[in-house]
């Protein structure tokens, strides 16, 4: 299974991802985790944070060597975060042949606002909560792994978040506009329960068999 999933900030790609990954054992690449995981990391474009604290995108040449030493350790992938620019999309077509299917999430501004100001991400396996969207069974803690609930820097400022929906309008949206063939959409504003079922419809005949 080959396949990227794209939406707005707070569409919860992050839940469905970990969630199809959990089950099937389909491998989660997600660009941004991979960078909080080296945001200090000394590049010759500066360190991963001093973008990401902006709310801008990294430069294009340091996440694309990131994402082709992980893709090139997996058979199958549900890639979160890439290609995310005209460039990436250039650079990803010359290391991959091709998507099984690319899914968008679609949400509202309202409602990306609403469930990035009270999110936390789990700090070991990096899956998503909120208060009251989808809350820990325990507070603080993840309900899957245990592991302590964190905030990210860049989800408590509504002006780093306006400049990161402004990076996905500017950046990112055309990159989605190529797929279109390939894309299919999932209403994300409802329930996770409910996105589920409709994401796992569509990913379902990619999965392998020997994985159901
Ligand atoms: P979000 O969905 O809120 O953008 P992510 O966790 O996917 O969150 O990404 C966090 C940050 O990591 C982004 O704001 C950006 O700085 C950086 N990032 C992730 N993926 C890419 C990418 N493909 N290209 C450039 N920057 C990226």
């Amino acid at each position: 299974m080959n396949a990227a999933i794209y939406g707005p900030l707070g569409a919860g790609k992050n839940v469905q991802c970990k969630k199809l990954e959990r089950r099937y054992g389909i491998p989660h690449i997600v660009t941004g985790q991979i960078l909080r995981e080296n945001a200090e990391l000394e590049t010759p474009y500066g360190t991963p944070k001093e973008y990401m604290d902006e709310g801008k995108y990294v430069p294009d040449e340091m996440i694309n060597s990131i994402v082709e030493k992980e893709l090139s350790e997996v058979d199958h992938f549900m890639l979160d975060g890439y290609p995310r620019t005209m460039n990436q999309l250039e650079n990803f077509s010359e290391i991959i042949t091709g998507l099984d299917v690319v899914v968008l999430m679609e949400v509202s501004d309202e409602t990306t606002f609403y469930r990035l100001l009270d999110r936390k991400i789990c700090s070991n396996c990096g899956d998503s909560y909120h208060k009251e969207y989808r809350p820990p069974d325990t507070p603080g803690e993840c309900k899957f792994c245990g592991a302590k609930l964190t905030e990210r820097d860049d989800d408590n400022s509504e002006d780093i978040i306006r400049q990161r929906i402004q990076e996905y309008e500017q950046k990112t949206v055309p990159v989605v506009e190529q797929y279109s063939d390939d894309v299919v959409v999932v209403d994300a504003e409802r329930p996770h329960e409910a996105v589920w079922e409709d994401f796992f419809e569509v990913v379902e005949e990619y999965i392998p068999d020997d994985r159901l």
